[in-house]
């Protein structure tokens, strides 16, 4: 699944290649990626012919196409959602749902050129609407928090908040009105690197216990995204949910057996909201009882 750092990737990529650039033509391939669209198929198409995309914008795992008339093209990824920019006339993916015709603008260099942005999703727990008005923040997700690498991002109200909550210290993590596009993976990497068991309680935890694994949490979606934006110079915006940053870099999540890379300890799974929660029983010791 996409997480938060690999959202981000396909944020900038986009606002790097399609901002300036008009609609020309949009052709809905399947129509259950924009069922959150009241409108259907034809209505969405017929909304978005003509628009420029005047930013890339991004709330947690969301990320939206400001239009130049103050509407939005909203988008999530879902499991398995991709963007991708592609010279016209590439050959079409198997799971091709969506295809954007743009034209870039005009330039010293010359005119415009045609450049298509396809939405391919297999699964399809992905989509795409038009947000009316939402060109700075669709009123469809102005509930979800600010997730921690947004630079408004406000670390003290975090930690006032938290300390409010009885809640298991994953579970707020996983809040996404509290904080959002923290997904379980970078929950368990970051609470393994604070030495936090995920049960421990938010009002149990102190302030600069809760700042630190504020700055774990960073630090690991920061890893991903470097490494996500590596591979992202060429005119090609892709995400697969396969970063290899999950092989290479992951001390807790999906551990379970292997030794703590700090005290040797096997890692231990527990079963947590239909998921998998990953620690090391020694380093992150479980909460007492009230
Ligand atoms: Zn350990």
């Amino acid at each position: 699944m996409p997480e938060l750092p690999e959202v981000e990737v396909v944020r900038a990529g986009l606002e790097r290649h399609v901002v300036g650039s008009t609609i020309a033509t949009v052709e809905v391939l399947h129509p259950r990626p924009v069922r959150r669209d009241g409108r259907g198929a034809s209505g969405f198409a017929a909304a978005l012919v003509g628009q420029r995309i005047t930013g890339v914008r991004r709330r947690g795992k969301y990320f939206w196409l400001a239009l130049a008339d103050g509407d939005a093209l909203l988008g999530h990824l879902g499991m398995s959602g991709q963007m991708l920019l592609h010279e016209p006339g590439a050959p079409d993916e198997r799971h091709l749902r969506v295809r954007f015709g743009l034209r870039t603008p005009d330039g010293p260099s010359g005119p415009g050129r045609p450049m298509e942005m396809r939405f391919v999703d297999q699964r399809m727990f992905g989509g795409l609407a038009v947000s009316a008005g939402g060109a700075d923040l669709p009123s469809e997700i102005a509930h979800i928090a600010r997730d921690p690498i947004d630079p408004a991002f406000d670390d003290a109200e975090f930690v006032r908040r938290a300390r409010r909550r009885t809640s298991a210290i994953k579970r707020l993590l996983l809040d996404q009105g509290l904080i959002s596009g923290v997904g379980n993976i970078y929950a368990d990497e970051a609470l393994w690197r604070a030495r936090l068991h995920g049960e421990r309680p938010g009002d149990r935890l102190t302030g600069p216990v809760l700042r630190g694994l504020l700055g774990h949490v960073r630090d690991v979606m920061g890893e991903a995204l470097a490494q996500g934006g590596t591979s992202f110079d060429a005119l090609y915006v892709n995400v697969n949910g396969e970063s290899g940053y999950f092989d290479r870099s992951l001390d807790a999540y999906g551990q379970e057996g292997r030794p703590c890379r700090r005290c040797g300890t096997p890692i231990r799974r527990v079963a947590f909201m239909n998921r998998s929660s990953f620690f090391c029983p020694r380093c992150q010791r479980p909460p007492h009882r009230r």
